[in-house]
C-alpha cells in the first residue's frame, strides 16, 4: 500500500490507543518502517535517534539478530503451547526459574500475562482470592498514588491516577484510594527525609481512615513514569514497604518501566533491599520483540490462594499465558542483559545520560532535571523562581517533541511541562552526544 492508502486506511479503522481520535483523524499516522541500533526509520525515510526505546520498552535496542533467531528457532519448534491445565513448555518454564533467582528472595512464584495491564489485574486478582481464602474478606480497599500508572485494565486504569484514564470511564471505583506522589520539586519539603516520612505519614492516615481490617494492598511505581518521572528519593521505596508490613497491607511493586535494568539495577527493589509481596513487570522484560509481562509473587500469598482453594480450579487464565516464543526471546533478552553486557554498558554510561540532562539546567526553559540509570525527564517552566509552567494550552511539551522530531530525535512528551527520555540500555557514548545536541538545537529553536 502507497504512504497516502495507508494513512486514509489507518484514519478510517484503526484505533491508537492514548490519543484524541479527531485530532488523531486530522494529523494522520506517523509511519514508521524500520529500526536498528538506537535509530528507526520512518516511511519518508527519515533516520531518528530513538531516545524512548520504543514505549520505554526497547531496553536492548533494535535488531538484536540473536533473538530474532530465538524466537524463529522456537516457532519452528513449538509455536504455541498452552499454559492452561497441566500443559507446559521448556522457555516459559525456564523463564519462570529464571526470573525468581533474580528478582527480591520474596517472590518465588510467577504468572505470564500478555504485558503490563494485565500483570497488574492478575495481581489484584490474586490478592484479592488470597484474603478471601486466608479468611479476611473484608480486605478490598486499594491504596496508589497520585500521579501514578498501572495499565488501562478495568480495575488497573482506577488504580493509575491520571485524568485522562479516568475521564468518562466511571473510575475511579470506590474502593480505589490515592495518596500524594513523592514530587520532590513540586513539594514544600525542606529534605528528603521529610518528604520520606510525609509519604509514610499520609500512607498511615489513608489506612487509619479506611480501617486497617479493610485495606488490601498499597501499589507503587518505584519511579513513577507516565506520571512525568517522579524520582523519589533513596530511602523512599524500603519506608513504603516497611509501612505496609507495619500496617498489614500488601506491598506490590509494579516494576512494568524500573525493571530489566531501566534504573541500573536489574531491578529497582534490588538497589534499596526492598522485598515486594508482588512485584509486577513486562516490557523489558521481552524488550518490546513479543508481548509478555508476569506477576510475580511471594510464597505467603501463593500458599494462602494454593491451600485456600484445595478442591477447586483457580480460575484466572489467558490462552497465550507463557508463550512459548514470548518466553525464548525473554530468556535471549536476559542473556543480553547480562551476559550480553547490557547491564554494564549501562551502569558505565549512566553518568554520561545524568550529566546531559544536568547541564540542560542552565537552559532558560529547563527548571528541574531528574534521572536514575536510563531513565530521565527534565521539567519545563516558565518562571525558575516560582516554577510556574507554561499554559497547558501552549502544549508546550507537544510542540517541542514535534520539532525534536523534525530535528531527528524521538522522545515523550508529557503534558504537563515535562520532557521523558528512557534510551535503551545499548546507546553509545556518540549517542548520548548526538542525543543531547539534538535536544539543546530543538529547545533553543523553541525559545
Ligand atoms: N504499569 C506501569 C508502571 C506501566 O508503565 C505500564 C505501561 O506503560 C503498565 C503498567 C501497563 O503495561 P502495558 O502497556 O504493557 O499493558
Amino acid at each position: 500500500m502507497s504512504i497516502s492508502s495507508l494513512t486514509e486506511a489507518d484514519r478510517k479503522h484503526l484505533i491508537h490507543p492514548v490519543v484524541n481520535y479527531r485530532a488523531h483523524e486530522a494529523r494522520g499516522v506517523t509511519l514508521l518502517e524500520s529500526a536498528h541500533g538506537s535509530f528507526v526509520r520512518d516511511a519518508e525515510g527519515n533516520e531518528l535517534l530513538d531516545a524512548f526505546a520504543g514505549l520505554w520498552c526497547v531496553n536492548v535496542g533494535y535488531g538484536q539478530e540473536s533473538i530474532v533467531e530465538a524466537a524463529c528457532a522456537q516457532m519452528r519448534k513449538l509455536p504455541y503451547a498452552t499454559g492452561y491445565f497441566h500443559f507446559g513448555s521448556e522457555p516459559a518454564i525456564e523463564l519462570a526459574a529464571q526470573l525468581v533467582e533474580r528478582t527480591p528472595a520474596s517472590l518465588q512464584h510467577v504468572y505470564f500475562t500478555l504485558g503490563g495491564s494485565d500483570a497488574v489485574d492478575s495481581a489484584v486478582r490474586f490478592i484479592t482470592h488470597y484474603f478471601n481464602a486466608i479468611g479476611q474478606p473484608a480486605k478490598k480497599q486499594f491504596i496508589s498514588l497520585a500521579r501514578g500508572y498501572h495499565g488501562s485494565s478495568s480495575f488497573g486504569a482506577g488504580l493509575t491516577a491520571l485524568p485522562a484514564f479516568h475521564r468518562n470511564f466511571d473510575l475511579p471505583l470506590p474502593q480505589q484510594h490515592y495518596i500524594a506522589s513523592p514530587y520532590a520539586y513540586r513539594s514544600n519539603f525542606d529534605d528528603d527525609a521529610a518528604l520520606i516520612a510525609a509519604s509514610v505519614a499520609a500512607l498511615e492516615a489513608k489506612v487509619a481512615e479506611l480501617g486497617a481490617a479493610r485495606v488490601a494492598a498499597f501499589f507503587c511505581e518505584p519511579i513513577q513514569g507516565s506520571g512525568g518521572v517522579i524520582v523519589p528519593p533513596v530511602g523512599w521505596l524500603k519506608a513504603m514497604r516497611d509501612a505496609c508490613r507495619k500496617l498489614g497491607i500488601l506491598f506490590v511493586a509494579d516494576e512494568v518501566i524500573t525493571g530489566f535494568g531501566r534504573t541500573g539495577p536489574l531491578f529497582a527493589c534490588e538497589a534499596e533491599g526492598v522485598e515486594p509481596d508482588l512485584m509486577t513487570v513486562a516490557k523489558g522484560l521481552t524488550s518490546g520483540y513479543a508481548p509478555m509481562g508476569a506477576v510475580l509473587i511471594s510464597d505467603e500469598v501463593y500458599r494462602g490462594i494454593a491451600d485456600g482453594s484445595p478442591d477447586a480450579a483457580i480460575g484466572h487464565g489467558y490462552t497465550y499465558s507463557a508463550h512459548p516464543v514470548s518466553a525464548a526471546i525473554a530468556l535471549e533478552v536476559m542473556r543480553l542483559y547480562h551476559e550480553g553486557g547490557l547491564l554494564a554498558n549501562a551502569a558505565a554510561l549512566g553518568p554520561r545520560f545524568a550529566q546531559g540532562l544536568d547541564a540542560l539546567l542552565e537552559h532558560p526553559l529547563v527548571g528541574d532535571s531528574r534521572h536514575r540509570g536510563f531513565l530521565g525527564a527534565l521539567e519545563l517552566v516558565a518562571d525558575k523562581d516560582t516554577k510556574a509552567g507554561f499554559d497547558a494550552a501552549l502544549k508546550l511539551p507537544d510542540r517541542i517533541a514535534a520539532a525534536a522530531y523534525r530535528n531527528g530525535l524521538i522522545f515523550r512528551a508529557f503534558g504537563d511541562n515535562i520532557l521523558g527520555f528512557a534510551p535503551a540500555l545499548s546507546y553509545t557514548a556518540g549517542e548520548f552526544d548526538l542525543l543531547f545536541e539534538r535536544l539543546r538545537r530543538t529547545l533553543d529553536d523553541a525559545l
